[in-house]
């Protein structure tokens, strides 16, 4: 029994940790910005890094529209 690193003061595992198995995805933008913090927290960069990956990486789209301008 251990509270998540997220400060929800939920169980890490009904809380964060199924999110950083990939048992589960976050269902909201706050619990994907949680399970973020938390696997920070527990050095689990994997994570931090693929969730990031697809959250910021620009759309494909904008390369579309420099080709059509050019
Ligand atoms: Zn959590």
């Amino acid at each position: 029994m251990s509270e998540c690193p997220c400060c929800s003061g939920k169980e890490f595992d009904l809380c964060c940790g199924p999110l950083l198995s990939g048992e589960k995805k976050a269902a909201t933008a706050e619990a994907l910005m949680r399970s973020r913090y938390t696997a920070h927290v527990k050095e689990e960069y994997p994570y931090v890094i693929a969730s990031t990956h697809s959250s910021t990486r620009p759309p494909d789209n904008e390369y579309d529209d420099y080709q059509d301008v050019g």
